[in-house]
């Protein structure tokens, strides 16, 4: 994989591109392929964003988001676009399987293939050129980066600003976690003097759910939440039919691993959800528990230190049951 800058003398004629992130995309996620979306546009490009499948209604305020296609409920428009395609740009992912059904179509496309990302353990064979940089907040802050090393600061305007600051917000946990680093705040402060209102994208993210969400968090926290203290650890397992009984919806769920890392001495949380086609595990962790490699060893994931995720094939059950087992074999948790 060659530098992301070595890149930019094939900018300088326009090009058919795609740009596609993972499966589900999250503020950062999509934050990210709709600000260098409408980047690469002003630049002249004709751009197409693909999610490989549907995501949370609360991205949709985003400018552009309307006009992603979903690769699942519209994969032939969206092979016919990724078969004409010049450029493909990845984006917050570190290996295609995050596609999901995509997957295979984005490893057997011959066109040039960009990485952009700040997992671990990125997949570079399988790309031309990228940045891949753990140390980075989110896939927003590198799509800065990427607009600032064109020389092209002076093209960010509110909308752009605006998906850019969303994954900044989500993927540092509203500025808590300590990937937000000085120069996070800089760039905040920086698409501040250009009119961004900071408390609209709050209110977009995270006041913009209905009723069941919220009665929803308040079951699975009271009957479903358990606490491991001897292990530090919170689990929270979430059955099929509490997801129909709320009628949960992508993005509902979002946040929730979170709950339980207020309760004092908690190291590490996990949240299973039983999908229709797996069971799919979140974790997070304060301090030394490498979420990542757990993840990576027990649940077919992997993700950040302190932020992973994985899924099982097993029943609810079954996943639930490895998961209290290995646990007691994690020396971090004592
Ligand atoms: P979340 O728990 O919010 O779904 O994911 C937490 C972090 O782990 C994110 O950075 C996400 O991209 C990553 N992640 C989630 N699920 C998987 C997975 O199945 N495989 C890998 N490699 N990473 C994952
Ligand atoms: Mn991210």
């Amino acid at each position: 994989m060659e530098s992301i800058s070595a890149l930019f003398p094939a900018l300088l004629t326009p090009k058919k591109i795609v740009i596609t992130t993972h499966q589900k995309p999250d503020a950062d996620a999509m934050g990210s392929s709709l600000s260098l979306s409408q980047y690469l546009s002003k630049k002249g490009h004709d751009v197409t964003v693909i999610s490989p499948t549907n995501w949370a209604g609360w991205v949709n305020w985003m400018h552009g988001a309307t006009s992603v296609l979903n690769y699942e409920k519209q994969t032939d428009q969206s092979n016919t676009v990724l078969d004409n395609a010049d450029i493909l740009f990845c984006l917050d992912f570190n290996a295609f399987h995050r596609t999901k059904f995509m997957a295979d179509k984005l490893a057997r496309l011959t066109c040039t293939k960009v990485l952009i990302d700040h997992h671990q353990e990125p997949d570079i064979a399988s790309f031309h050129f990228g940045v891949s940089d753990t140390t980075k907040s989110s896939t927003c802050e590198m799509i800065y980066d990427f607009i600032k090393e064109a020389g092209d600061l002076s093209l960010i305007d509110l909308p752009i600003s605006e998906c850019i600051y969303a994954g900044l917000v989500g993927d540092t946990g509203s500025f808590r976690f300590a990937s937000a680093h000085a120069g996070v705040h800089a760039i905040v402060a920086d698409l501040k003097t250009r009119g961004l209102d900071h408390g609209k994208i709050h209110e977009g993210l995270y006041d913009n759910f209905l009723e069941n969400r919220l009665r929803f968090i308040g079951h699975v926290l009271l009957h479903r939440m358990e606490i491991f203290y001897e292990y530090n650890t919170a689990l929270i397992a979430i059955p099929k039919s509490d997801l129909l009984k709320f009628q949960i919806k992508t993005g509902d769920t979002e946040g929730l691993v979170n709950y339980p890392q207020s309760i004092q001495g908690i190291k590490m949380v996990a949240l299973v959800i039983d999908r229709d086609e797996e069971r799919k595990w979140s974790f997070r962790s304060k301090g030394s528990f490498d979420c990542n490699t757990f993840a990576r060893t027990y649940f077919e994931g992997g993700g950040h230190f302190n932020a992973a995720g994985g899924r099982s094939s097993d029943s609810l059950d079954e996943t639930v049951a490895r998961f209290k087992e290995v646990i007691k074999t994690q020396p971090s948790l004592n």
